[in-house]
């Protein structure tokens, strides 16, 4: 039998639902609600091919809520709330507290609290939405689903900075990895590819936030971001890893608190910072235009992206089943995907079939781009966080 279940992104001053039918998991709606708190709220369902914007003063998170759930029953979605029997929360911290989705409850929510100081930005929000949603619907199970909890099965030697010890034990410092769902996603589709578990893969979700991660025999052995997603990989507006020492210099040089530096490290580097764009369409038209920074600034890119599979390619002892492309620019720009693999197909023994890689997006949605002689597959995968998040609330909540 179908049953209702409800999946929460919730942001600062946002709130975005889908409602869902499982286990056929066909979506019935979709929501957005905006700029909650800052008194001109407004909201849009997304139905049948049909957008409705509503205008609406929404002063918190519990009375989005409220609202979400009268117009799903206004419109029929639901007879009643009774009829939702899960709820699943993106949360993007889960520490070392969890390796996979949990049921939330006090110790949970406490737990996610204080992990806030790990995802400032993000936290608070997620909380708000997890709290709002519990006052409204008190018996209807809820799951947090967290953004890091794939990437807990790292060893130590892959996951802790070369920093004084107490950082860790004290403070947490260490590696946590980020974007955990479109991975573990990306990781379980391979397993029912290759028909067994023990794969080893690399993983590169390449969107305007872009991590890799390597995955030893079907689970995760390392990954690039770090602390937080800021780490790692060249991104749209995030520089990636760099030297810690320019915190300290800039922060003299310019003036700056370390605060403003962290912003303009998240918000203001990556591709955007050298070429005042992050959009990878926009900064492809103004390369053909004659943009030089904006050569420079893909070819950093590019290279970016290569530096960590060579290093999972040799973490992995050559032994790859398969180098996936996912999200945003892996699934779509074919140009990415020729030139990264001008540069890794002579030492690893690939080859880009130029038809194929040319036919994604524009003929099929996914597919081999690498040749048959290739030493181990190049494919094209498209992510579904949101599938993720579904079906681990669902086989959370089943029975509860
Ligand atoms: P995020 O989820 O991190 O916001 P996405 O996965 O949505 O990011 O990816 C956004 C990036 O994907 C942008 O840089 C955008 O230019 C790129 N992108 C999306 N569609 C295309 C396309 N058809 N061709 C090239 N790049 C694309």
């Amino acid at each position: 039998m179908e049953e209702k279940y409800l999946i929460i992104n919730a942001g600062s001053s946002s709130l975005k639902f889908s409602l869902y039918e499982m286990p056929s998991a066909k979506e019935i709606v979709n929501g957005y609600i905006q700029k909650i708190g800052e008194g001109d709220s407004f909201y849009e369902l997304k139905y049948d091919g049909k957008k409705d914007v509503k205008e609406k003063n929404i002063k918190n998170h519990s009375e989005a809520v409220q609202t979400m759930l009268d117009e799903l029953i206004e419109n029929k979605f639901i007879k009643n709330i009774g009829e939702i029997k899960g709820v699943g929360h993106r949360v993007l911290h889960g520490g070392e507290f969890y390796s996979k989705s949990t049921l939330i409850d006090e110790e949970v929510l406490n737990n996610i609290k204080s992990l806030t100081k790990l995802g400032p930005l993000h936290h608070p929000g997620e909380i708000a939405g997890i709290e709002g949603m519990m006052e409204v619907l008190k018996d209807v199970p809820q799951v947090a689903v967290f953004d890091t909890a794939f990437h807990q099965t790292m060893p130590k030697e892959n996951y802790l900075y070369a920093v004084p010890y107490s950082w860790y034990k004290e403070n947490g410092v260490r590696k946590y990895g980020f974007h955990g769902t479109s991975h573990n996603y990306i990781t379980d589709k391979m397993k029912k590819h290759f028909g067994r578990d023990d794969i080893n893969i690399i993983v590169c979700h390449i969107g305007s936030g872009a991590s890799i991660v390597c995955i030893k025999d079907g689970i995760c052995y390392d990954t690039t971001m770090g602390l937080t997603p800021l780490d790692g990989l060249v991104m749209g507006t995030r520089s990636g890893s760099i030297d810690p020492s320019i915190i300290e210099y800039i922060a003299k040089e310019r003036n700056m608190t370390v605060e403003e530096i962290t912003n303009a490290l998240n918000k203001e580097s990556g591709l955007i910072g050298l070429a005042g764009k992050n959009d990878y369409r926009d900064l492809s038209k103004a390369r053909e235009d004659g943009d030089d920074m904006a050569k420079l600034a893909l070819k950093i890119f590019y290279n970016s992206v290569t530096k960590y599979i060579a290093e999972y390619y040799f973490k992995l002892d050559g032994k790859v089943d398969a180098l996936v492309f996912t999200a945003g620019i892996g699934e779509n720009a074919y140009v990415f995907r020729k030139k990264v693999m001008e540069r890794i197909s002579n030492p690893m023994h690939i080859k880009l079939d130029e038809e194929a890689n040319k036919a994604i997006p524009a003929k099929v949605r996914e597919g081999k781009i690498s040749t048959d002689d290739s030493a181990f597959e190049v494919l094209v995968v498209p992510t579904n966080e949101e599938y993720m998040i579904l079906t681990d609330t669902y086989n959370v909540t089943k029975g509860k």
